[in-house]
């Protein structure tokens, strides 16, 4: 087979992958052969003109290079954006999704994205000083005290995005009122992998403002920002409260919830009730086989009392 002579690239794997030798790209399929054997990427092969040989001089043939092709497709390579800054590494035909979550490409503004108006694109370590100086509202979060939403209505629409930094991480959250479906949703994604999304549980702690007594929480596990809030919602894999219930949690037209997110494990193991991962650890954790869709309800261990839970009581 051809041996990758000209490549220099290390890849994950510590082999090299070869490059074309008249244009020094990484080969992918097809490749074409010339009659003596070189091979060469399938742009040059069709730029060649007469089609000759650029090394030899011998004629090109339609004959492809399966092995050579093959080698590549299980080659690691590293992400385009390494220069950049990302150590990622993965296998050629992977590239094209891991660009679109790569943190280190170019972003634009999660609340462009949402309501227009505003048109920032950079990358991810400027996005949180982005908010900060253009959209403060949509980022200053006391966690202590959570999100204020002033001017809520089961009658309106609205949307509310905020930018929340844990560690060198961000999360976008999403809250939603959609009086079509009838529903008010949260969501809490993570901007970066979907594996270190999946690595990521939230909660979201929605406090009647009446009588805190009355409180749901919901727990799941992070999305990544490729999907939009509403495709996570659409896969009921967030928090989601119909409005006749959520109205209970509205005084004054003003409401109020607090979130946290912490790193939990990766997948849920196992679908045994036994199963205690580390965000479940309070004794009436639920019985969920995991954190899931839906709205979950459980007592929180210090509260104040024994009844959160929404639309049983009253
Ligand atoms: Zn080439
Ligand atoms: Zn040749
Ligand atoms: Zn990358
Ligand atoms: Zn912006």
């Amino acid at each position: 087979m051809a041996k990758a002579k000209v490549g220099k690239k290390t890849t994950g794997i510590a082999m090299e992958l070869p490059e074309c030798p008249v244009c020094f790209e990484t080969m992918s399929a097809p490749i074409f052969q010339c009659q003596s054997g070189h091979s060469l990427c399938n742009s040059c092969t069709s730029n060649l003109c007469p089609p000759i040989c650029p090394i030899c001089r011998q004629a090109m043939t339609q004959m492809r290079n399966l092995t050579l092709e093959d080698v590549i497709a299980k080659a690691n390579v590293p992400c385009p954006n390494k220069s950049l800054g990302c150590v990622y590494t993965m296998l050629t035909q992977e590239v094209d999704d891991h660009l679109k979550e790569c943190i280190f490409r170019v972003m634009t503004c999660p609340l462009g994205a949402v309501f227009g108006k505003c048109s920032w694109t950079g990358n991810l370590k400027e996005m949180m000083d982005h908010f900060k100086d253009r959209h403060p509202q949509h980022c200053n979060i006391n966690m202590e005290t959570g999100v204020e939403l002033n001017n809520v209505s089961i009658n309106e629409d609205e949307r509310f995005l905020y930018l929340a930094q844990q560690g060198n991480l961000l999360f976008i959250v999403t809250m939603k009122i959609d009086t079509l479906q009838k529903v008010a949703y949260w969501v809490v994604q993570h901007i970066g992998s979907k594996k270190s999304a999946q690595q990521h549980i939230y909660e979201v702690h929605i406090t009647s403002k009446q009588d805190p007594r009355r409180q749901v929480i919901f727990i799941d596990h992070c999305y990544n920002d490729i999907l939009s809030a509403d495709a996570v919602y659409r896969l009921g894999k967030c928090g989601i409260l119909p409005l006749d219930m959520f109205s209970h949690f509205i005084h004054n037209k003003k409401c109020s919830f607090k979130f946290v997110i912490k790193k939990g494990t990766p997948k849920p193991k196992k679908f045994d009730k036994s199963n205690t991962s580390n965000e479940n650890k309070q004794p009436n954790a639920p019985k969920h086989p995991k954190p899931k869709a839906g709205f979950t309800q459980r007592n929180k261990s210090p509260g104040p009392a024994k009844h959160h839970n929404v639309g049983s009581k009253k």
